[in-house]
């Protein structure tokens, strides 16, 4: 039984952070460059050289690579940039 409350409780997470997300992603879409309390200096976007999407810093997959530390928004950019150079 406790399990199953652990579960519901995991889930209720789950779902609080997925809306956290898409809030954010729709803030990002609707207001690009608008002020938000929530965007720091720290959180400035960042261009993936793969695709071309732009993401915030802070949750951007970083890679140091001959002296340059590039941005990608998912692992699998990430892969087809080391992939192709
Ligand atoms: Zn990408």
């Amino acid at each position: 039984m406790i399990r199953l409350i652990v579960l519901f409780i995991l889930l209720l997470l789950v779902l609080w952070a997925g809306k956290g997300i898409l809030e954010d992603l729709r803030a990002l879409l609707e207001g690009g460059r608008r002020k938000d309390r929530r965007t720091s200096l720290s959180d400035e976007l960042v261009r993936d050289p793969v695709c071309g999407v732009y993401c915030p810093k802070s949750s951007a997959y970083k890679l140091k690579y001959k002296g340059h530390t590039y941005y990608f928004c998912s692992e699998k950019c990430r892969e087809d940039f080391l992939r192709s150079s």
